[in-house]
C-alpha cells in the first residue's frame, strides 16, 4: 500500500498527523527521503534545524522499529516523552532504567510494538546482548544522533561511539544515517569513514540562524547590561554563560537579588544539585540558568529566548553552539556577548596547564573570538564565514552592526594612522598597553627611560581615555591592520600589509566609539517581537501558558512537551473554535488535539467572549499586514480602526478599543496615514519631536527609515519616525 503513495505525500501526512506541522524545514525532505530509500546519509544541520524529525518522521512511514543512538542520557527521556505525547510508541534503554523497566522495553521490542528505540552507545558493545535483542525487533534503520562524537577531531569524542561499527556488521542491510551540527569537513569525513557509511547522501544545511539577534558590546557594569536584556523577557527562559565558577555564583546571586528566579550550573557543584537545577530550568520552574560551558549538551529546550555571555567565549565554535541554544523553536531570540575586562587573562590562566602545542591552538582560537567581538562586519556573515559558508546579503537588522547600534568613529582613519605610526616609531617592539600609554601621553618610568616621551606620537590621543585607545588597538588587530605576535612570551604589535596601506591612506579601519547605551539592540527585539507576535493576544497567550504548565505538572513532563511557545502563539492569534480549527494550529497533531483541545478551546472561547473578539481569525491576512508595507491597499482590519484615528485617539487607546496589540495598531496607523494622505502627525507625536525629525528629513533626505534612525542614534523609535516621515511624504506629494 505504501508503495503507491509518493514519498513526499507520505511524509507530509505523518508530519501533520503526529506533529501538527505544515511544511518541511530546509533539507528535511531530502534527508527523510534518503532514509525511506535506504540510502545511507550524513546530515549536517545547525541546532534548531530539525534534525530529530529527519529520522522520526520516516520511522513512522516504515514498518518496524528505528534505532536511534544518542549520547545524551538526559535527552533520551525528554525525546521519548515528546514522542509519546504525540501518540508515537517509543522507548529508551540506558543505565538509568531499572532491571524491571529494561525487561519491559525488551518485551515491547520483541512484540514489534515500538516505532523508535533510543539507545546509549555503551549498550552496543559488551557481549552483544542488546544486539541479539535488536535482531528480534525488526529494525527498520539506524539513526546516529550527535554523530561527531565518533570523531576524535570533534569537540566531544566518545570512545563508545567507535563500537557502532558492530551494528553495521551485524545489520548489513539496514540503512545508516548520521546527524550532527558540527560542520567541519574533517569531522564530517571522519564520521562517514568510522561508521562505514556507503556512499552517503551528504546534506549540509545553511548555518545561519536568522531568528537570532547577535550583539557584542564592551563590558560596562555587566550586571546592569545583563539586567536590561532580562528585563525585556520577564517570562522568557534564558541562559547566562560565565567563564568561571566563581563568576557563576556571583552572577546567580545578583540576578536573584533583582528578583529573577535563577539557578547556577557548573562542574564544581554536586551532581544532584546540578541535575536538579537543569531539570528546574527545563520545566520552567526557574527562568534563568547561570552556567559555565559545562551546561547545555543535554538540553533540548526549544523556547530559550536569550543567551548572554558575560565574558568572551573560548572559541567561535563555543559561541556558535552556546548561542545556538537560543530560539530552537524558530521564534526570535537574542544573543548578547559582553566582552573585555579580564576575560583574555582568565582564559590564558586556564590554558596555562595545557601542553605547548595545544595552548597555541587555544590562544589562536581565543584571538579569533576576540577579533569577532571587535569586528564591524555583519555578525551573521562573520559566523557562517567561520564555518566555511557565505551569506548572500547582510542581515540588515539582526545584529548590532547592521542595526546600527555600533557607532563608528568619524575620524577612524586618522586615529588608526596615529596608532600605527606610534607602533612604527616604537620599532614594533611593544604591546597594547604600552602603546596606548604612549599615545595617551603618560610619563611613566618605562616610557621615559625608552625616551618614548620624545616621540612625535606621544600624547597624540591624550584627550581620549586609555581604555578607548586600548580598545581601538584591539579593533585594529581584529580588523587586520596590526598583528599581535609572540616575542619571548610577550605579546607585541607589528604592522601588517593592510596596516601599511592604512599608513599611506589607502585603507581605512572602522573604529567603534566607546560604549554607548544599548539603543537599537532593543530596537530589533521590538521589531522582532512585532513580527513573531503579530496579531497575537498577549493576555490570552499568558493564560494558555498557565494551562500548559498545569498540564505539564500533571503529566510530569516539561511544558514544551505539552505545547511549544510557537503553538500557543498560533492559538492566541487564530482563536480556534472547534477541533478542526485547533488541528490547523502549528504543532497540534491528532493525539494532542484529542487530549487537549477541550481545555484549551474553552480558555480561548471564554477570552474571546469577554473581549468581544471574533473566533477563527484568518491568520494569513494578519501576517501579510506585518510584512514591510509599501503602498498597498488598506486592509479590512485597518479600516475598522480608521474612524478611531480620525477622532485623534492615541495608539494605546485604539489598541485597547480594537483589542489588538499596540504593534498591530501601529501598522494600521501607517496604512491609515498613507491611504488618507494625512499630513499632520500631531495627534500621535509630540510637537517638539515633529520639528526635530522634520528638520533632519529636510537636511539629509533619507532614502530609508534606518538612516533617520541612525541619525538620532536610536534615541527616537521607529514608530515615531515612520509616522512623521509618512506625513512629510504626503505633504511633499
Ligand atoms: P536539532 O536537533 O536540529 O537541534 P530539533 O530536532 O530539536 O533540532 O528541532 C528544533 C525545533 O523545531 C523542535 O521544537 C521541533 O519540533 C521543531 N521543528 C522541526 N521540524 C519542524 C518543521 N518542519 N516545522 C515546524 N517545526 C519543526
Amino acid at each position: 500500500m505504501n508503495q503507491v503513495i509518493p514519498i513526499e505525500a507520505q511524509l507530509s501526512d505523518v508530519l501533520k498527523r503526529y506533529w501538527g506541522y505544515e511544511s518541511f524545514h530546509d533539507l528535511q525532505l531530502l534527508a527523510m527521503t534518503a532514509v525511506l530509500e535506504d540510502r545511507d546519509s550524513l546530515v549536517v544541520l545547525p541546532t534548531g534545524g530539525g534534525k530529530s524529525l529527519c529520522y522520526q518522521a520516516p520511522a513512522m512511514c516504515r514498518d518496524g522499529m528505528a534505532v536511534v543512538v544518542s549520547p545524551l542520557i538526559s535527552l533520551m527521556k525528554d525525546q521519548v516523552d515528546a514522542l509519546t505525547a504525540n501518540g508515537i510508541s517509543a522507548a529508551y534503554i540506558n543505565s538509568t532504567l531499572s532491571d524491571a523497566e529494561k525487561w519491559n522495553v525488551a518485551d515491547r521490542i520483541k512484540s514489534h510494538e515500538l516505532k523508535l528505540l533510543y539507545l546509549a552507545p555503551e549498550r552496543i558493545g559488551g557481549g552483544g546482548r542488546v544486539l541479539d535483542l535488536l535482531e528480534q525487533g525488526n529494525v527498520s534503520f539506524f539513526a546516529i544522533d550527535e554523530a561527531h562524537c565518533i570523531s576524535q577531531w570533534g569537540h566531544d569524542f566518545r570512545p563508545h561511539y567507535r563500537e557502532l561499527k558492530l551494528l553495521r556488521d551485524r545489520f548489513p542491510d539496514a540503512g545508516f544515517h548520521a546527524y550532527t551540527a558540527t560542520a567541519t569537513e574533517r569531522v564530517r569525513d571522519d564520521i562517514a569513514q568510522q561508521l562505514g557509511l556507503h556512499e552517503p547522501e551528504t546534506l549540509v544545511g545553511n548555518f545561519d540562524r536568522p531568528n537570532l539577534y547577535y550583539r557584542a558590546a564592551k563590558k560596562d557594569n555587566v550586571i546592569g547590561q545583563v539586567k536590561k536584556v532580562v528585563d525585556r523577557h520577564p517570562q522568557g527562559s534564558g541562559i547566562i554563560y560565565c567563564i568561571s565558577r566563581k563568576e557563576v555564583e556571583k552572577v546567580t546571586a545578583q540576578i536573584r537579588e533583582i528578583g529573577y528566579k535563577a539557578a547556577a550550573y557548573h562542574a564544581g557543584m554536586p551532581d544532584v544539585d546540578r541535575a536538579g537545577n537543569q531539570e528546574a530550568f527545563i520545566k520552567d520552574k526557574i527562568q534563568i540558568i547561570v552556567a559555565t560551558v559545562a551546561f547545555g549538551m543535554g538540553i533540548d529546550k526549544p523556547d530559550v529566548r536569550f543567551v548572554i555571555h558575560t565574558g568572551v567565549p573560548k572559541t567561535m565554535e563555543n559561541y556558535q553552539q552556546e548561542t545556538g541554544r537560543a530560539g530552537r523553536d524558530g521564534l526570535e531570540s537574542e544573543c548578547h556577548l559582553f566582552y573585555g575586562g579580564n576575560d583574555a587573562r582568565i582564559w590564558k590562566m586556564i590554558f596555562s596547564d595545557q601542553p605547548d602545542a595545544v595552548r597555541k591552538i587555544s590562544l589562536d582560537s581565543l584571538q579569533t573570538m576576540i577579533d569577532f567581538c571587535h569586528s564591524v562586519d555583519c555578525r551573521h556573515r562573520s559566523l557562517v564565514k567561520h564555518f566555511g559558508q557565505e551569506l548572500e546579503k547582510d542581515c540588515e537588522t539582526a545584529c548590532d552592526v547592521c542595526a546600527g547600534s555600533i557607532e563608528i568613529v568619524k575620524d577612524s582613519q586618522k586615529i588608526g594612522q596615529m596608532i600605527l605610526s606610534s607602533v612604527y616609531r616604537q620599532q614594533e617592539r611593544y604591546g597594547v598597553t604600552y602603546t596606548a600609554r604612549v599615545l595617551k601621553g603618560m610619563q611613566d618610568e618605562r616610557i621615559v627611560s625608552n625616551q618614548h616621551d620624545e616621540l612625535s606620537t606621544f600624547g597624540l590621543l591624550k584627550e581620549k581615555t586609555l581604555k578607548a585607545i586600548q580598545d581601538w588597538i584591539g579593533q585594529l588587530v581584529g580588523q587586520g591592520f596590526l598583528l599581535q605576535v609572540d616575542d619571548d612570551g610577550f605579546s607585541i604589535l607589528k604592522i601588517s600589509e593592510t596596516g601599511k596601506q592604512l599608513l599611506k591612506g589607502e585603507a581605512s579601519p572602522k573604529l567603534i566609539a566607546p560604549v554607548k547605551e544599548d539603543s537599537s539592540g532593543t530596537s530589533r527585539s521590538k521589531a522582532s517581537k512585532t513580527r513573531s507576535m503579530e496579531g497575537v493576544e498577549v493576555e490570552l497567550f499568558e493564560a494558555l501558558r498557565v494551562l500548559r504548565t498545569a498540564k505539564a505538572l500533571e503529566k510530569n513532563v516539561p511544558p514544551y512537551v505539552v505545547f511549544g511557545d510557537a503553538a500557543l502563539i498560533d492559538m492566541a492569534r487564530r482563536f480556534p473554535s472547534s477541533e478542526a480549527k485547533f488541528l490547523e494550529v502549528q504543532g497540534v497533531g491528532q493525539k494532542k488535539c484529542e487530549e487537549y483541545s477541550e481545555d484549551f478551546l474553552a480558555i480561548i472561547r471564554t477570552y474571546c467572549e469577554e473581549k468581544g473578539l471574533p473566533l477563527d481569525v484568518d491568520v494569513d491576512a494578519i501576517l501579510a499586514q506585518s510584512e514591510p508595507v509599501e503602498a498597498r491597499d488598506p486592509s479590512a482590519n485597518s479600516i475598522q480602526s480608521f474612524d478611531l484615528f480620525e477622532q485623534g485617539l492615541s495608539i494605546e487607546v485604539i489598541a485597547k478599543k480594537i483589542g489588538r496589540a499596540k504593534s498591530t495598531t501601529e501598522g494600521y496607523l501607517t496604512d491609515y496615514i498613507r491611504s488618507r494622505k494625512i499630513t499632520d502627525p500631531s495627534p500621535w507625536v509630540d510637537a517638539s519631536l515633529i520639528t526635530q525629525v522634520q528638520e533632519v528629513i529636510e537636511e539629509i533626505r533619507p532614502t530609508r527609515l534606518k538612516l533617520l534612525f541612525l541619525h538620532f542614534e536610536g534615541n527616537i523609535d521607529y514608530t515615531t519616525l515612520r509616522i512623521v516621515s509618512e506625513c512629510y511624504r504626503n505633504r511633499d506629494q
